[in-house]
């Protein structure tokens, strides 16, 4: 089964041929990132200019790449949401023309999904898991006992991770995204500041982030009206360390609860070298099965929404022409019968 998969729900413009789930054929990612630097952030309007201006050509070098023909391919795949919506709506577009030329089935599919999904493109998901996604736009632990079934356990009540890293980046003036930029500089930096762990004795397994950023921003305009300069390098590495306690602890807690031994991790911040060392130094002491995504499927990419697309095909789970984007949808939603 040959896939084509197209993603455009925020600043990537991103194609991939997927075979039988798991084969990577073509995994073409076109970033923004170097236009939405100057504004600190994503601009929708910004992100769907670009998003025109690239999916031809993305689609095309992704089936060059993949070195097919388009009746070579069983379906084209989409992210129908969540993300931006006039972001999305360019990906859909062209997956719908492209699926209406070719006479291709058009499967839709969860951007969050895909995230978790990104897995298999390295190791077969192995049930009952719990996944961790941390990304720009979410926080979530997510129980699967199969195939694409979903059930949030605890999610972020305001700022999800990587909204809390790219905030703490900018009042430290480090460049958009800042996820990347913390990593690096708490690598050489400790713990001083001890900062609340959100929520962590409470008997939930929700996240908090926002209160963390404050105390990140308060700490600083203590020092800058003292006129102190603050130790960056201490920021970050107190600020992550942070985070790693409240994820690995909500995490594992979750996982004795649901009697789980397989963990994914899923995102962009699940790029973080502290989170990935954390977590694999944790999961060995426990003998819990851990995945990880290579750094290139953590953040948005195509590969991720044909891996998931897969399944999703085998399950007839189909769009017709009348496919919208959605800003948000319900990953539990997601709950199919084979
Ligand atoms: P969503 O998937 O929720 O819609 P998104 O697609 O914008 O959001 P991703 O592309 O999955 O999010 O991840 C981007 C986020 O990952 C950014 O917030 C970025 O700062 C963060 N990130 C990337 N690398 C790292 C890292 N090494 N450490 C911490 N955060 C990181
Ligand atoms: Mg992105
Ligand atoms: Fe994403």
């Amino acid at each position: 089964i040959k896939i084509l998969a197209i993603e455009t729900s925020c600043d990537e413009t991103a194609a991939s041929v997927i075979q039988n789930g798991s084969e990577v054929l073509s995994n073409v990612v076109v970033s923004q990132i170097e236009s939405h630097k100057r504004f600190g952030g994503v601009v929708p309007e910004v992100a769907s200019r670009h998003h025109v201006e690239a999916i031809t050509n993305v689609i095309e070098v992704a089936m060059t790449e993949a070195n097919l023909k388009p009746s070579d391919l069983d379906a084209v795949a989409v992210t129908e949401g969540p993300g931006l919506i006039g972001a999305l709506l360019i990906g859909i577009n062209a997956a719908k023309t492209y699926a209406f030329v070719h006479d291709l089935p058009l499967i839709p599919v969860h951007h969050i999904a895909g995230h978790i999904y990104a897995s298999q493109l390295e190791a077969p998901l192995q049930f009952p898991l719990m996944s961790l996604v941390i990304s720009g736009g979410h926080t979530e632990l997510i129980y699967m006992k199969d195939h694409m079934s979903f059930e949030i356990v605890g999610e972020t009540r305001d700022d999800a991770v990587g909204e809390a890293f790219d905030k703490v980046a900018r009042v430290i003036d480090l460049p958009y995204p800042g996820g990347p930029h913390i990593d690096k500089l708490a690598q050489t930096g400790e713990d001083t500041f001890d900062f609340p762990r959100g929520l962590i004795k409470e008997d939930t397994y929700d996240f908090s982030f926002s209160g963390l950023k404050s105390a990140v921003i308060n700490k600083l305009h203590n020092y800058r009206q003292k006129g102190i300069e603050i130790n960056k390098n201490d920021v970050a590495a107190s600020f992550q360390k942070s985070v790693v306690d409240v994820l690995t602890d909500k995490t594992f807690r979750s996982m004795e609860d649901y009697k789980v031994k397989n963990l994914v991790i899923a995102g962009g911040v699940a790029g973080n070298s502290e989170i990935r060392e954390e977590f694999s130094k944790l999961c060995n002491a426990r003998d819990v099965k851990l995945h990880i995504p290579s750094l290139k499927y953590c953040t948005d990419n195509a590969a991720m929404i044909g891996a998931a697309a897969y399944h999703l095909y085998f399950k007839d789970h189909r769009a017709d022409l009348t496919l919208n984007g959605r800003n948000f949808i319900d990953i539990e939603e997601y709950e199919f019968t084979s």
